[in-house]
């Protein structure tokens, strides 16, 4: 699998849902690679990409941002309140608000630092124990609360639980999406992106089926 084969398959998946590649943004999940497999994905052309924690992000992506014009970098992972202050400074956006704490925090730096990442809350579709997120039922209030301090929420994200069939975790998002009146809708990894894109997905998270394996 590659970039273009990718790209191949959003257009197709596109077609059979009746939408427009046009309303796909694919991020490329680059966390965990070497660094030579990104530069190629970035002399590609490719300039959207996304990494799991702030630190690996901060070693790698400002002399990257240095090096190619247009970079947009999501933060996918949890975030630490004692990590949003360089999370504010490196990410576009941030996947993964799931608490009030960290909205605060968010919104005090963002303030401070005068730019603000677009927000997308997590919700835990899947009611994981283990996992970040809100819970689904919680999830209507806490997008009031993060709206009500004047933060920039621009949709929600999940991450299905890895055995059970993504679509009706896909399906359930959309609903949270739709009656909260939010646009964007962050699900869809490199298994199961096509069935994301059918169910109204505008960002796909795509790491190892652009990049190839990841060393663990
Ligand atoms: C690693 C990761 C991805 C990409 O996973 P692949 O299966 O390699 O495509 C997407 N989203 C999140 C939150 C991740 O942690």
């Amino acid at each position: 699998m590659s970039l273009p084969d990718i790209t191949a398959r959003i257009t197709r998946a596109c077609d059979r849902a009746g939408r427009s590649p046009a309303e796909i943004t694919l991020i490329a999940v680059s966390k965990v690679q070497p660094h030579e497999r990104v530069e190629a994905v970035l002399a590609a052309g490719h300039r959207i990409f996304g990494e799991n924690r702030v630190q690996e992000a901060q070693g790698k992506w400002p002399a990257w941002k240095e090096a190619y014009r247009g970079v947009e970098l999501h933060l996918l992972g949890p975030l630490q309140s004692n990590k949003v202050r360089p999370a504010v400074d490196l990410f576009d956006a941030i996947h993964s608000l799931d608490r009030a704490k960290l909205a605060r925090r968010i919104a005090d730096v963002a303030q401070e630092a005068g730019r603000c990442p677009d927000l997308f809350v997590q919700v835990n579709t899947g009611d994981e124990t283990q996992k970040a997120g809100v819970a689904p039922d919680e999830a209507d209030a806490f997008i009031r609360e993060v709206r009500a301090m004047d933060l920039p929420v621009k949709g929600v994200m999940c991450i299905p639980p890895v055995d059970e069939a993504p679509s009706l975790h896909f399906a359930l998002l959309a609903k949270i999406a739709a009656r909260n009146g939010l646009a964007g809708l962050s699900m869809g990894m490199s298994a199961d992106f096509g069935e994301a894109i059918a169910l109204g997905a505008t960002h796909i998270r795509v790491g190892s089926a652009i990049f190839g394996p990841r060393a663990s």
